[in-house]
């Protein structure tokens, strides 16, 4: 259990840090430092975080919780990526990090489904975890 949460922790840093170097790379060869940093900053939107109280909780779905996190913000997000650059790559950071926490959420369901039994997505949650189960 201890593994698995390790684990899950290493996958998101990875999916959050470690796949934007490697699309700036392959996607914007010459230019990839600013194409990372851009990918970088859409992490900003985890600032809505501390609109939360308490600001960290423990198992905590931040999809639909956080207001730069609902699927209205998703849809914004999405709507970015039909615009020239820096807005399509800023669509594309928010939306990868987006699905980035998706991810995490359905790490934690997966062993710990009625931890999240209060977490505004867990419609979503619950309808993924059926689809690939
Ligand atoms: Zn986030």
């Amino acid at each position: 259990m201890v593994y698995f949460k390790a684990m899950q922790i290493f996958i998101h840093y990875f999916l959050h840090f470690g796949i934007p170097l490697i699309f700036a790379l392959i996607f914007y060869r010459k230019k990839w430092k600013k194409a990372y940093f851009i990918l970088l900053l859409t992490m900003l939107i985890d600032l809505d975080h501390l609109m939360a109280n308490p600001i960290f909780e423990a198992n905590r779905c931040s999809i639909n919780y956080h207001p730069l996190h609902t699927y209205y913000a998703g849809c914004i997000y999405l709507l970015l990526i039909f615009f020239k650059n820096p807005f399509r790559l800023i669509g594309i950071g928010l939306l990868w990090h987006l699905l980035t926490d998706l991810i995490d959420c359905m790490m934690t369901y997966s062993t710990c489904p009625s931890c999240l039994q209060n977490a505004p997505a867990i419609d979503l949650l619950a309808f993924i975890y059926q689809f690939f189960n």
